[in-house]
């Protein structure tokens, strides 16, 4: 496939509350910290903001309609199979992904360390090499929810190209 020819974007975001007693996990990676994110599934707000994006770029419909938190089935759910079921039907639509790009919105932990491992994560997860794989991380300058050490955010975009290409 040629990574040119972009015919589909697509943007996701995504925020959980800090909270003690749960792991951080994100872009499927353990990140080391006395607290984790609050939520139904295991709250990794970077695949749920990458599954987002790759469901609008295709015009599915979003992981809340997909996935809902009112179903047992996705409680504590490893956010991989998630994402592995929206490529899947993005797939299907005869889509490819060209690459992703994403902000981490934490205030802490210092994620600078842990971003290479995100990006190889994200990539195999994605099954596209990591040259094709944006990862940033920006603190809210002690501003806000975020910048309070409240909660964190991910936005992501991914570009879609056909199959064909
Ligand atoms: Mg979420």
């Amino acid at each position: 496939m040629k990574t040119t020819g972009i015919h589909r974007v697509g943007l996701g975001t995504d925020l959980h509350r800090i909270v003690p007693g749960r792991k951080l996990i994100l872009g499927g990676v353990e990140i080391p910290f006395d607290q984790g994110l609050a939520g139904h599934s295991d709250a990794d707000i970077v695949l749920h903001a990458l599954t987002d994006a790759l469901l609008g770029a295709a015009a599915l419909p979003d992981i809340g309609e997909l996935f809902p938190d009112t179903d047992p089935r996705f409680k504590d759910a490893d956010s991989r199979m998630l994402l592995a079921e929206a490529l899947t039907k993005v797939r299907g639509q005869g889509w490819s992904v060209v690459n992703i790009d994403l902000v981490i919105h934490a205030e802490r932990p210092k994620l600078s360390p842990y971003k290479e491992a995100i990006r190889r994560s994200l990539a195999a997860l994605l099954a596209i090499p990591p040259d094709r794989v944006g990862v940033k991380a920006k603190t809210h300058e002690g501003l806000d929810a975020i910048g309070r050490g409240e909660a964190i955010a991910c936005t992501c975009v991914v570009g879609l190209a056909n199959q064909t290409e």
